[in-house]
């Protein structure tokens, strides 16, 4: 299923084609997404006990997966996903904009990294100035 949860996705048909909104819950078994506010069901709560008031609840009901568009956070189109690589990890790609769709997890890795280079090339850096002032030491000895 190319549908996450917390996706924001654009619906293609039932009642509510056209709505933009984000994915609540997703349920790749029945191949079916929970969008905010589409499908809205009622659900008549009856009072079970003397402190409890009757009630209609509003709920959002689950739609075919297949009916809904990944809307891509980049180029802001809802927009068919294909799959990619990187770093061995399977990720979702725009397939307009090539942009990663799973770009939480994808930015987290690149900030990591790029923290651990900024780190290794500041520790090297007073090594060297470290080895140069042990050499004009050595050579004031001398
Ligand atoms: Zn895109």
């Amino acid at each position: 299923m190319k549908v996450k949860k917390n996706d924001t996705v654009l619906v293609l048909s039932g009642k509510d084609a056209g709505k933009t909104a984000k994915v609540l819950v997703a349920i790749p078994k029945a191949n079916k997404v929970v969008v905010d506010g589409v499908n809205v069901q009622y659900k008549h709560k009856k009072a079970r006990s003397a402190q409890d008031v009757s009630s209609i609840e509003k709920q959002s009901g689950p739609i075919d997966a297949s009916n809904v568009l990944v809307v891509c956070p980049v180029c802001n189109k809802a927009v068919r996903v294909k799959y990619d690589f990187v770093e061995g990890k399977k990720v979702r790609v725009c397939r307009k904009c090539n942009a990663l769709l799973d770009s939480t997890k994808e930015a987290k890795e690149v900030a990591k990294t790029s923290k651990k280079k900024a780190k290794k090339t500041a520790e090297e850096k007073p090594a060297e100035k470290k080895a140069s002032k042990s050499k004009k030491t050595a050579k004031s000895e001398e």
